[in-house]
C-alpha cells in the first residue's frame, strides 16, 4: 500500500491544499485586474520630482489576486479553525455576536472628528464599558485609549512616574523597577523605554515571587514592582497583599499585568489586592480578536493617588451629556494615542461583557480554570509540572520529562503542528527550563480538550519511548516545515529582487 505521507504531486500541492508562490512569481508584466481609460493630460506640477521608472507592482487579474489570498488565507491558523493553546495569550472564540454589534452602522460608520452631540451613543458606550471595567477590577479611575497591552503599560508606568516627579522623588531619586523573572518581557521593555533599571525577583520553588528576596530589593531607589497575577507559571501569587503592603511601605507604586486576567474575573477584584494599576487586554479576556498584530486594546485601571496623570481624552458625563475632555488636566500625561481608543474593539467587549452578564463572566473564569486544570490531571502523569497544581487557567509543564529523549521542547512543539494543533507557548516562562504554557481558555469543549489530550499523550508516549529522529523531522505535514527562526528574525528577506534571495528566504 502507498504511504500517503511519502506522495509527491507534480503540482506541489497536497489534496485541496494549494501550494502558492509568491504573488511577484505570478507577475505577468502588463497585464491588470481593471481597464482604466488612458490617463487624461495634466500640467506637471512636481518640479522634476516624478517617479522615473514604473513602481514595479506584479500584474495580475482579478481571479488570480483572490485565489493568491484565499489560499494564503487557508495556510493561517486561528482560532475559527480549532483549539490555540497559546499560553498568556488568552485565545478565546469570539463570539459572533461581537462582530454583529460592531458592524451596526451607528458604531461602524462614525467619524472620531464628528461634532460631539452626534456621537452621545459612541461615548455612552465607551463611558459604559468602563464603568464594567472599574466594577470587575474595584478600581475608581481609568484610561481607555492604550492600544494594547504593552502600550497600557507604557501608559500606568508613564503615570507612575509623573506621580513621582510630582511629589518630588522623580529623576534619579527612584531610578529602579522590581520585575519578577517569569515577568512577560513587555514589562521590563516598557520599564526601560521610561528609563528605569530593571532589577530581578526570583521565584520561590512553589513558582511565585520569593517574598524574602522582594522585600530586601525594596528601598528609596524603587519606583514600581510590575507584577503579572495569575503569574506566567499560571499561579496566583497568593502573598500579593504582602506583596503590596511592602512595596507602598517602601513608597513605590504596584503596576499589575493584568493580561491574566480571565483566570479571575468576577472571583478577586485586583482593586482588593492593593495595585495601583493593571492593564486589562480587552483582546484577551474580552474576547476581541488577536493574533497577527491585529488591534487590541488595553485600558489601564488606576488608583486615585495616579487618577490626576492619566492620559487624555477621556470620557466625561457634564450637564449637556457625555464630553471628550481633551485638555482638561494640566498633570495628564498627555495624549497616548490618535483619537479616543480601540472604537470596534470596545464594541466587541461590551457585547461580551453584555451578553454574558455578571454570572457568566464569572462562569467564564470559572470554566478557564477547569479546563486548564483538566488538561493538568490528565497529562500530569506522563508531562512534568515543575510546580505543584492546582493551576489557574494556564497549566505549566518543563522539559524534564524529556530528559535524555533527545527531543526538545520546539521539536515536540513541531510535531504538535502534524497532529493538527497550534504549539503551546514554548520556552516562556524563563524561570523553568523548557517551558510548555497550555492556556485552553473556556470556549473549549471536553470533546475539543479530549482530542487535544490523547494528541498530547500520544506525542509525549513517543517522546518519552526514545524515537528522537521521528521529532527532528517534524512537521512532515505543514506546507513549509523547519524555518531558519534565527536566520529569519536577524537577516529577515523582505525584498524581491526579482527570484535572487527565494532561495535564501525558503526553508
Ligand atoms: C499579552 C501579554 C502582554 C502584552 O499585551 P499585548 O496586548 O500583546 O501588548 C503583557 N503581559 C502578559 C503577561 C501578556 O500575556
Amino acid at each position: 500500500m502507498t504511504d500517503p505521507n511519502t506522495i509527491v504531486t507534480s503540482s506541489g500541492h497536497r489534496g485541496l491544499d494549494l501550494a502558492e508562490p509568491l504573488i511577484f512569481e505570478l507577475d505577468s508584466p502588463g497585464r491588470c485586474g481593471v481597464d482604466l481609460p488612458p490617463a487624461p493630460a495634466v500640467e506637471n506640477r512636481l518640479g522634476g520630482l516624478e517617479r522615473q521608472a514604473p513602481i514595479g507592482l506584479p500584474g495580475l487579474s482579478e481571479p488570480q489576486v483572490v485565489r493568491h489570498f484565499v489560499r494564503l488565507s487557508r495556510n493561517n491558523f486561528a482560532i475559527d479553525a480549532g483549539l490555540y493553546p497559546l499560553g498568556s495569550c488568552t485565545m478565546k472564540h469570539n463570539p459572533r455576536l461581537n462582530e454583529k454589534v460592531a458592524r451596526l452602522p451607528g458604531f461602524a460608520d462614525i467619524h472620531p472628528m464628528q461634532p460631539m452631540e452626534t456621537v452621545q451613543g459612541a461615548l455612552e458606550l465607551i463611558d459604559t464599558l468602563a464603568d464594567w471595567l472599574l466594577t470587575l477590577t474595584g478600581m475608581p479611575a481609568i484610561a481607555m485609549s492604550p492600544a494594547a497591552g504593552a502600550h497600557g503599560e507604557l501608559c500606568g508606568l508613564m503615570t507612575i512616574r509623573a506621580a513621582l516627579e510630582a511629589r518630588g522623588d522623580g529623576g534619579d531619586a527612584r531610578e529602579v523597577v522590581l520585575v519578577p523573572t517569569s515577568a512577560h518581557g513587555t514589562n521590563p521593555a516598557t520599564a526601560a523605554i521610561c528609563g528605569y533599571r530593571i532589577e530581578q525577583i526570583p521565584a520561590d520553588d512553589r513558582g511565585r515571587v520569593d517574598l524574602a528576596a522582594l522585600k530586601e530589593k525594596l528601598g528609596p531607589h524603587v519606583a514600581a514592582i510590575m507584577l503579572t497575577n495569575p503569574n506566567t507559571c499560571g499561579l496566583f501569587e497568593n502573598e500579593i497583599v504582602e506583596i503590596a503592603e511592602a512595596v507602598h511601605a517602601a513608597g513605590a507604586y504596584f503596576y499589575c499585568d493584568g493580561a491574566n486576567f480571565n483566570a479571575i474575573v468576577g472571583k478577586v477584584r485586583p482593586g482588593d489586592l492593593g495595585i495601583d494599576c493593571m492593564h486589562l487586554n480587552l483582546h484577551k479576556t474580552f474576547s476581541t480578536p488577536h493574533g497577527g498584530g491585529g488591534p487590541g486594546s488595553g485600558p489601564v485601571v488606576l488608583a486615585e493617588a495616579l487618577a490626576p496623570y492619566a492620559p487624555l481624552p477621556m470620557v466625561v458625563r457634564n450637564a449637556d451629556g457625555l464630553e471628550l475632555v481633551e485638555n482638561a488636566f494640566e498633570s495628564s500625561i498627555g495624549r497616548l494615542k490618535g483619537f479616543h481608543g480601540q472604537m470596534g474593539m470596545f464594541v466587541r467587549a461590551l457585547s461580551f461583557i453584555l451578553s454574558h452578564g455578571a454570572d457568566g463572566l464569572r462562569q467564564a473564569s470559572e470554566d478557564a480554570v477547569l479546563n486548564a486544570n483538566y488538561i493538568m490531571a490528565q497529562l500530569q502523569d506522563l508531562f512534568s509540572l515543575p510546580f505543584p497544581g492546582p493551576c489557574m487557567h494556564e497549566v505549566l509543564f518543563d522539559d524534564s520529562f524529556l530528559k535524555d529523549s533527545g527531543v526538545t521542547t520546539l521539536d515536540f512543539a513541531k510535531a504538535m503542528i502534524d497532529e493538527g494543533f497550534h504549539p503551546m507557548t514554548m520556552y516562556f516562562p524563563l524561570v523553568v527550563s523548557g517551558a510548555m504554557l497550555i492556556e485552553p481558555t473556556e470556549s473549549e469543549s471536553k470533546a475539543s480538550l479530549d482530542q487535544f489530550i490523547a494528541s498530547m499523550r500520544h506525542l509525549g508516549e513517543r517522546a518519552v519511548s526514545g524515537d528522537a529522529e521521528f521529532f527532528a523531522g517534524a512537521p512532515y505535514l505543514a506546507p513549509y516545515r523547519r524555518l531558519d527562526e534565527t536566520q529569519a528574525a536577524r537577516k529577515p528577506v523582505l525584498r524581491w529582487h526579482g527570484g535572487a534571495g527565494e532561495a535564501e528566504a525558503a526553508e
